[in-house]
């Protein structure tokens, strides 16, 4: 049995920024983490010409403090998202797309420089080599009298406190806890909504930005869909050139062909044939992933009791932490709650010491 002072439950951007913190504070760890690859719901693809497309967390504002801050100390950057003076709008579908112009933004979404992956990459770079265990699923937490046994699918860990990052609708549906999670966790933590959890991706690189030379910015809104917005998703100092959007997360069910054939009719529509000419497509499908998603069995509202008190509340004598994006007390469900919280719990275990 492998014993760490503190184990974390999910390497997405929550579980290594406690971690980061931690390892800050020389205080020994261990990460859990179900996939074979760290990020959670922040996942860059990179197909064979290199061209990255963010299936996951692409933005943030200038008021999500809390990541701005982190990204500073990490020394990346930002960059504003590329909108154009005009985007397609589609109103109904019985009468044809317009080109609207686009009001001033006095409040931009920005990307980070080099890929949303790229602050994952850097957070875990600074972690001890071996402190995550990747394609370890845990099934069970069992409080023992001075700590928690961990059960995996091959493997049983030992830890004193324990920090779950899984969104907490997943945690209560797939993690078996002894004795059993407190009755009001359970309740609120069932109908809390896991964000973009039921989002589907989908995302087109090009080798020449076809449609700034028909004027136009790649920003779409449309009514009709089955993209509902879309924009463009270039690197021009990488020279790679991307446009990407959100299809419509009922078509979860189709082949991949069959989505990207119908993201591709949409799209013939603005901009003709020359969409065909694409060198690959990609997408991603969140509400297949089982370690994302688990379905509701009532509809919930979007961000429903994200950043519920009873999520920071103690727990098994203040030894075990409820974190993730959802649970954060500002910005829940974002990459901004995500770090909030993660750091906070770290404050919180580095004060226990
Ligand atoms: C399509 C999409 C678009 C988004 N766009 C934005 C955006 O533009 N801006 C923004 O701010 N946010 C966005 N978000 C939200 C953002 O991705 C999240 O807020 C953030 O990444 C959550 O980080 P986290 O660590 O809390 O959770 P997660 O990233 O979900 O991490 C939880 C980790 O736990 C692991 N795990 C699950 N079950 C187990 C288990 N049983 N055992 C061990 N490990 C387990 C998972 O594999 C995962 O790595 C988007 C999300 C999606 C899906």
């Amino acid at each position: 049995m492998s014993f760490a002072p503190v184990l974390i439950i999910g390497a997405g951007l929550s579980g290594l920024t406690t971690a980061y913190r931690l390892q800050q504070a020389n205080i020994p760890f261990a990460i859990l983490e179900a996939r074979d690859r760290i990020g959670g719901r922040i996942l860059t693809v990179r197909n064979e010409t290199g061209t990255p497309i963010e299936m996951g967390a692409t933005w943030l504002g200038k008021k999500h403090t809390a990541i701005n801050a982190l990204l500073a100390e990490l020394g990346i950057e930002i960059t504003e998202q590329y909108m154009g003076k005009q985007a397609i709008y589609e109103a109904l579908s019985t009468s044809p797309p317009q080109l609207v112009q686009l009001p001033p933004n006095n409040a931009p979404s920005y990307r980070i420089v080099g890929t949303s992956t790229s602050l994952i990459e850097a957070l875990a770079k600074r972690l001890s080599k071996d402190a995550i265990c990747l394609s370890q699923v845990v099934q069970k937490i069992e409080k023992i009298d001075d700590g928690f046994t961990v059960h995996t699918q091959d493997t049983t860990f030992r830890a004193n406190a324990i920090v779950s990052t899984l969104p907490p609708r997943l945690l209560m549906q797939t993690v078996e806890c002894a004795p059993s999670w407190p009755e009001a966790l359970r309740t609120i933590a069932n109908q809390t909504h896991t964000w973009m959890g039921e989002s589907i991706k989908v995302g087109f690189s090009y080798p020449t930005p076809f449609w700034r030379a028909k004027g136009l910015s790649g920003t779409l809104f449309s009514n009709v869909g089955p993209v509902g917005e879309m924009y463009d998703h270039s690197d021009d100092g990488q020279g790679y050139y991307a446009l990407k959007g959100f299809l419509n997360g009922v078509y979860h069910s189709l082949t991949k062909a069959e989505r990207c054939e119908l993201v591709l009719q949409q799209l013939r529509k603005y901009y003709g044939n020359q969409v065909d000419q694409y060198t690959t497509y990609e997408e991603g499908v969140w509400r297949l992933e089982p370690y994302t998603f688990t379905d509701y069995d009532q509809s919930l509202l979007p961000h429903q009791n994200n950043g519920h008190a009873i999520f920071r509340q103690p727990l098994f004598g203040e030894r075990f932490f409820i974190g993730g994006a959802e649970t954060a007390s500002e910005f829940p469900g974002y990459m901004d709650g995500a770090v909030r919280r993660g750091e906070e719990i770290a404050v919180a275990i580095i004060a226990q010491q």
